[in-house]
């Protein structure tokens, strides 16, 4: 972060305003903090970000609220009508918006595009709910007396405060935006202080849509805007996705007013390759489920359990498909892209120090292309059979770093993989189909895939057990957790 006496403009850096309100952009004075935004495959600066203060945080919730007199009065056909027009300017925009994600994240093409694709279905699921009258309707509750009427309905919470983090940004915010509006809550963004002008792309694309002013409002910054927005009296909700520490705090500031609070937080997901797997497959989804998004994945698959029938040739077969995984600059050919900043570099580089200072083995690495001569880039590794106490295998690294153990028998697969404070997601390899039952019903997490890649669709929710946070997003429940839950009981008329 830097304060703006030592900002300098170059040719084509842009300097984002610290916060779009009510369709307005706001600047804030030369003293007030701004920080730069990365090329993470290049780490030139592309841009600047300024952070909003707390006066435009306060002026960003007010709008919200303002917002929210008409917006919420509004009918959910309406409603819907406007994410369709925001999923259709996503599709248009596809190129721009895929092209910036790659710029800021260094994503691959194919990862950067299916953000893109990510992004719009969830705006069209939301409007399909807004179409369907049953979703919205005050529907009667039977009770054991006749000359009474009881009936519930889901009104919008209020203001919702969204708070996402750099990994995903365009589909993080899609996630909550979506939902939010189809409730008909109004919000205040606060993007990642990394990624922000991916958001603002979204924000304009939902302002040309025709969402009225007030109604998405975004205010830039780090964690102390973030803690301004949460500590706001007139913001009725959170939507928090990020780590379990920031997570942690959040919940505290929530439990002031009593916000409502949904928390999407970290992982340490196991995959789990039985005896009968295919282990092409199986590889196959190991390399994706670790090293997708260069393993900055809150659902990274990064604990792999093999079982000691099938470990050598699974072994064997990652080594060379893990080799084989080209780590570059966003290409056509490029599988793997940089870490999102040089903190974050640093950060999973020292966690890898310690881990095999305190045992782990590196089993075997992939290579930087010779492109990569700048940025933050990082090779995939993989460590075998970590002591049970190794922070490799204990902590969420988000970074490439996937840990193998073998096991023998399923009660040893179970127990190992739910043998962790999180519970976000889980993935079994097997061609037994009793075994796969066994597995979804034993695995504690929030969703578990049998034989598939990390396939997420908007009508399936997302969210975990434990440390993994509270609540969860997409699917009908997701739009719930904007709505209040209200019952009327009164004589019949
Ligand atoms: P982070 O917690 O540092 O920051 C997330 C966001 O919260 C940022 O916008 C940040 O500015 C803001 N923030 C930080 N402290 C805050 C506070 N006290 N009050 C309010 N806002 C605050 O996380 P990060 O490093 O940006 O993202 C990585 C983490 O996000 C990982 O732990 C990952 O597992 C998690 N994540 C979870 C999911 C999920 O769906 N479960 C998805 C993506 C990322």
């Amino acid at each position: 972060m830097a304060t703006n006496p030592e900002r300098q403009i170059d040719g084509d850096a842009f300097v984002l305003p610290a916060a779009t309100i009510a369709g307005a952009t706001f600047s804030v004075a030369d003293s007030e903090v701004c920080s730069r935004i990365c090329n993470a495959s290049t780490g030139d600066t592309i841009g600047w970000q300024e952070h909003a203060n707390a006066e435009l945080v306060d002026r960003a919730v007010h709008a919200a609220h303002d917002a929210l007199i008409t917006w919420r009065h509004t009918t959910p056909a309406a409603r819907g009508r406007l994410l369709r027009k925001i999923a259709e300017l996503l599709e248009a925009d596809r190129a721009r918006l895929a092209a910036m994600q790659m710029q800021v994240s260094g994503k691959p093409p194919f990862e950067a595009d299916l953000d893109v694709s990510d992004a719009a279905a969830t705006f069209n699921y939301y409007a399909s709910l807004c179409e369907d009258a049953a979703v919205f309707a005050t529907e009667p509750v039977a009770v054991p007396d006749d000359t009474l009427l009881a009936e519930r309905v889901h009104e919008p919470v209020g203001v919702a405060a969204l708070i996402v983090p750099w990994n995903f940004p365009m589909v993080t915010t899609a996630w909550k935006l979506a939902p939010a509006l189809a409730a008909g809550c109004a919000v205040v963004i606060k993007p990642s202080e990394l990624t922000s002008p991916v958001e603002h792309m979204l924000a304009e694309i939902v302002s040309e849509a025709g969402v009225p002013d007030g109604v998405v409002n975004v205010v830039n910054g780090g964690g102390e805007v973030g803690t301004w927005l949460t500590a706001h009296p007139l913001v009725d909700k959170i939507s928090f996705t990020g780590s379990t520490a920031s997570g942690r705090k959040v919940m505290q500031a929530a439990a002031q007013d009593m916000k409502r609070i949904t928390l999407e937080l970290g992982g340490k997901s196991a995959l789990i390759v039985r005896e009968d797997a295919d282990v092409a497959q199986a590889v196959s989804l190991a390399v994706s489920g670790a090293f997708a998004n260069a393993g900055q994945m809150c659902s990274a698959t990064a604990r792999i359990l093999v079982h000691d029938d099938v470990y050598r040739r699974f072994m064997a077969a990652f080594e060379t498909a893990v080799r084989a995984l080209v780590v570059a600059p966003p290409a056509d050919q490029a599988a793997m892209g940089p870490l999102i900043s040089a903190a974050q570099h640093a950060r999973v580089a020292a966690l890898v120090g310690q881990g095999v200072e305190a045992g782990a083995q590196i089993a075997f690495a992939g290579k930087l292309d010779a492109a990569c001569h700048a940025g933050y880039f990082m090779a995939p590794v993989v460590i075998a059979e970590p002591a049970a106490d190794n922070v490799l295998w204990t902590d969420e690294i988000f970074g490439p770093v996937a840990c193998v153990k073998s096991f023998r028998s399923d009660d040893e697969a179970i127990a190992l993989a739910n043998d962790t404070r999180y519970g976000l997601v889980a993935t079994v390899v097997t061609n037994d189909a009793k075994a796969a039952r066994r597995y979804k019903a034993q695995l504690r997490a929030g969703l578990v895939w049998v034989n598939t890649p990390q396939l997420i669709f908007p009508q399936v929710c997302w969210g975990g057990f434990g440390l993994s946070g509270i609540g969860r997003e997409l699917g009908v429940a997701g739009l719930r957790s904007y709505q209040e839950l209200r019952h009327t009981v009164g004589l019949r008329a």
